[in-house]
């Protein structure tokens, strides 16, 4: 989609730190890091959110978790632990209408929201 930043992102029209990338996803950190390490990890199909997820496109969500676990892999925080985190929907405080996961590791996180 022509107006949406991760859609500019993957297609190297707006430049970004790319962390791994297959067929399918495309991972990059993230520009406003709240951890250590922090990585997007996004569809290569434009998918608005979670909520945009149906039969048709269902199959990405395994190629992202797949990809999560390189990206855990490659920034050495698979074996420490780390927190994925999607926001879907305004109310979650969504910002960026294409659907990414949020990999945050590299350090204690102590504070539980659940
Ligand atoms: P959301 O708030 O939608 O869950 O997450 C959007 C994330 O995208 C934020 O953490 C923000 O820092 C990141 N972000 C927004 N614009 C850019 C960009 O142009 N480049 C990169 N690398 N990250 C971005
Ligand atoms: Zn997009």
């Amino acid at each position: 989609m022509k107006d949406c930043i991760f859609c500019r992102i993957i297609n190297q029209e707006i430049p970004s730190t790319k962390v791994y990338e297959n067929e399918y996803v495309y991972a990059f950190k993230d520009i406003n890091p709240a951890a250590p390490v922090h990585v997007l990890v996004v569809p290569k199909l434009h998918i608005e959110s979670l909520e945009g997820l149906n039969e048709d496109n269902l199959e990405n969500v395994v190629h992202i978790h797949r990809a999560i676990k390189k990206v855990a892999e490659i920034c050495k925080i698979n074996k420490e632990g780390y927190r994925v985190i999607v926001n879907c929907g305004e109310g979650a405080g969504q910002t960026v209408w294409h659907l990414h996961y949020h990999v945050l590791g590299g350090t204690k996180m102590d504070e539980k929201i659940l």
